[in-house]
């Protein structure tokens, strides 16, 4: 994930820049299977020296070696940056009037996907790429070192190549979400257009992705049944690509069986969970990503987080962030929103927002600050972690 700070903020090729005054240092890289609060492995006046992009040394800033350059945090925390492992930025057009109407007491259906799939088709690639960074510079000034991007507003052979061709130049964590929901001009025949899907366009855009995605929801019109969203799945993972599903949105649903089936990485969403649902997840290897930004700008019930901890699932939270059902970006609101609405921990928010994320990519090497990892760093205005959560709304985290 690259942003327009990153030149400037590190120093040139092979010279170390020590960072110092951290009040606490958030490695999230504390002992498995311990307490949240000992898995966040939090370290103390400590000081970290970053040589072309990666920690080099870690440790008692009074053991700090001589280096290039150096910035005082003036006793700020450090986490990892956050890793936001679940968002659509890929699209053009407005969706707050039907935002409002929800607001007023129209309910969600999946269907204004089709609104900005047609903002979306009639955009230049210029247009797109230039909504796209500033999203993801959006991301970046809230802490946000990492993001997955799904495709899904284009719903045709070449708009869904393109969004991934966009989105591939700003992560590699790209998705391809052919299968969204069913577009306006294939609602007559939705055999044809996942026989495109499966075909034509996982072809055309499977250079681009690593992931393959589907809205897995019977509960709306436009999206997909459990039989049709195995296809899909099926031929992503015969092309290559690694399966994550959305699932269990917006009603009990297959969805997350059905991940579970396919070793996804991931499952999104979970907001309804049988108790099947949660032994299945429990004895898998597949997330339940959860994404409370949606229900709050849906108001709808949250997903019973406590019950998934306390089935040794694991959970991660993202923003979803898309132009119907969760425009924010904001990892720190998301955290906020876990704590306050989903009764989770400051400590496991803070977790399912960096490892869980992580975890939900299928990637170790992020969402945790070790010697030799990515320097992918979030300071917060703040002394210590739980402020994220205490603080909510007050612009705190920032990637450095
Ligand atoms: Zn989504």
């Amino acid at each position: 994930m690259t942003g327009p700070d990153a030149a400037t903020r590190r120093p040139g090729p092979g010279r170390a820049h020590l960072i110092t005054g951290i009040a606490e240092l958030v490695t999230c890289d504390g002992p498995a299977n311990s307490t949240p609060e000992e898995r966040l492995g939090i370290l103390r006046d400590v000081a970290v020296v970053v040589t072309d992009g990666r920690i080099s040394w870690l440790g008692a800033a009074s053991d700090a070696p001589a280096c290039d350059s150096q910035a005082d945090l003036e006793g700020r925390c450090v986490t990892p940056g956050f890793v936001d492992s679940h968002s659509h930025l890929v699209f053009a057009g407005d969706r707050s009037a039907e935002f409002s109407a929800r607001m007023t007491g129209v309910p969600y259906d999946g269907g204004g996907i089709g609104v900005s799939m047609a903002a979306t088709r009639a955009a230049s690639d210029e247009t797109l790429r230039r909504l796209v960074a500033a999203r993801v510079a959006e991301m970046r000034s809230q802490g946000t070192t990492t993001v997955e991007i799904k495709s899904g507003y284009g719903l045709s052979v070449l708009d869904e190549a393109r969004s991934l061709r966009l989105a591939h130049e700003v992560t590699p964590e790209t998705t391809f979400l052919g299968a969204h929901v069913v577009p306006p001009e294939h609602r007559g025949d939705r055999t044809a257009y996942l026989d495109l899907v499966v075909g034509e366009m996982l072809q055309a855009c499977r250079p681009w992705a690593r992931w393959v995605d589907v809205f897995c929801e019977p509960h709306s019109p436009y999206a997909f049944t459990a039989e049709e969203s195995r296809r899909v799945l099926s031929a992503g993972i015969a092309a290559g690509l690694l399966p994550r599903v959305h699932g269990n949105q917006l009603g009990p649903g297959p969805g997350v069986q059905l991940a579970v089936e396919v070793g996804a990485a991931s499952v999104d969403h979970c907001t309804y969970l049988s108790d099947a649902d949660i032994d299945a997840l429990a004895g898998s290897a597949t997330v339940a990503t959860l994404l409370p930004g949606v229900e709050f700008s849906t108001r709808s019930p949250y997903p019973d987080a406590r019950r998934l901890l306390a089935a040794g699932v694991s959970v991660a939270i993202a923003t979803d962030c898309n132009p119907g059902t969760c425009y924010s970006s904001s990892m720190p609101f998301m955290i906020a929103l876990a704590v306050a609405a989903m009764r989770m921990s400051p400590a496991e928010a803070l977790l399912a927002a960096t490892v869980g994320g992580a975890r939900a990519l299928r990637r170790s090497d992020i969402g945790r600050v070790y010697v030799g990892g990515p320097a992918d760093l979030a300071v917060l205005d703040a002394p210590n972690h739980q402020h994220l959560a205490y603080r909510a709304g007050v612009p705190l985290a920032r990637a450095l």
